[in-house]
């Protein structure tokens, strides 16, 4: 089973609500769909968002990557050496983790189709139903109060509120508004992307603390390159703190956990460059005592479907952040993970379960 073709197209997905964070504002959900045939017919499917105050890597970028480098060296390769390929895969270039995120998705497709096996059951088959949270876009408390009161009413438990835009006053005051609005039962956890200082996270999420607004968890409190910072946070409040842009690669989770800067870790295929080397971030994790969640960027529910079939297949990974092709105006996927509410169910076709993609 060889690799005879490898193709991108260009995607582009209008939202129906722009998704505000810290960082950025997205209305289009662009993308790179990438379409990987073998000669024996099977074809995998695989898709990259560009993310460039994030990865760094743009729809121009990760195409060339995926067209000029990581293309020319995978053709006639076979998938049944598949630790080889996904070495070669990573050692090719070093960053650029969309692109090979994209091409990873793709080539684990096609093998757990020549196994027979939907992915979530090549790799592990731990579940097969998944609960998402749903994310609250940063904006004024008010208008943020009423978007947290309208997803509970549409019967999701969990909500991401998306902080760390403005001062930490308006910050706790968002958090106020919107438990004033869905009472204490619905599971609160905070994502600051970055927008906060060390000590002013801790000051805030003390204050969180103090006024008993129930939040599980934050997500990034600090810049990413800050893991001083990170642990600081940390040892310093009570909340769990999640890590998310300061762990891409396995080394980053290893200093991470070695450091006990967060008690838990994101994992997005799109920074870890794919599943082979989530895997490897998840075990990590998991032999240090600290869950995962998997989360992703603005993507359709091709990337989405590759990362729930990664977390499905996984004990350690026991929160799940795939609520971005709800935002989506349209669907361009047939086949794959289908949502009811705010529950996600796996394919039973073998592979990703995806038929086509309209590109
Ligand atoms: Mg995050």
């Amino acid at each position: 089973m060889k690799i005879h073709q490898l193709e991108t197209f260009r995607t582009s997905v209008p939202l129906h609500t722009p998704f505000k964070t810290a960082l950025r504002t997205v209305e289009v959900a662009e993308g790179i769909v990438v379409k990987l045939t073998c000669d024996d017919g099977t074809v995998g499917w695989g898709e990259a968002p560009p993310t460039v105050v994030i990865t760094g890597d743009s729809l121009s970028s990760i195409e060339w990557a995926i067209q000029q480098v990581i293309k020319p060296a995978i053709i006639g390769k076979s998938l049944l050496n598949y630790e080889q390929l996904f070495q070669q895969l990573h050692s090719l270039l070093v960053r650029n983790s969309s692109a090979k995120a994209a091409v990873d998705m793709a080539l684990y497709d096609c093998l757990s189709q020549h196994c027979n096996l939907p992915l979530y059951q090549f790799l592990g088959g731990y579940r097969h139903e998944l609960e998402t949270d749903y994310t609250v876009s940063v904006n004024s408390p008010k208008e943020m109060g009423e978007d947290a009161e309208a997803y509970v009413k549409q019967g999701f438990n969990v909500l991401k509120v998306k902080v760390g835009k403005d001062d930490i006053e308006t910050d706790i005051k968002r958090i106020h508004e919107i438990r004033q609005r869905i009472g204490y039962d619905i599971k609160i956890r905070l994502d600051a992307n970055q927008g906060w200082e060390s000590k002013a996270a801790v000051k805030a999420i003390r204050k969180l603390e103090d006024l008993d607004l129930n939040i599980e968890l934050v997500e990034q409190p600090v810049p990413a390159h800050d893991i001083e910072g990170l642990k600081r946070v940390t040892d310093g409040v009570d909340t769990l703190i999640m890590a998310d842009e300061s762990v891409f690669t396995p080394y980053q989770a290893f200093e991470v956990l070695k450091t006990r800067s967060a008690d838990l870790i994101n994992i997005k295929l799109m920074k870890a460059g794919g599943i082979y080397y989530a895997q490897k971030i998840n075990d990590l994790a998991e032999v240090c005592g600290v869950e995962c969640m998997v989360g992703s960027m603005i993507e359709t529910r091709l990337g989405i479907t590759a990362a729930a079939h990664f977390a499905a297949s996984k004990k350690n990974v026991t929160r799940f952040d795939f609520d971005a092709p709800l935002m989506l105006a349209k669907d361009i996927v047939v086949g794959g993970i289908e949502y009811n509410g705010r529950m996600i169910t796996m394919p039973t076709q073998p592979g990703l379960g995806i038929e086509r993609v309209l590109v």
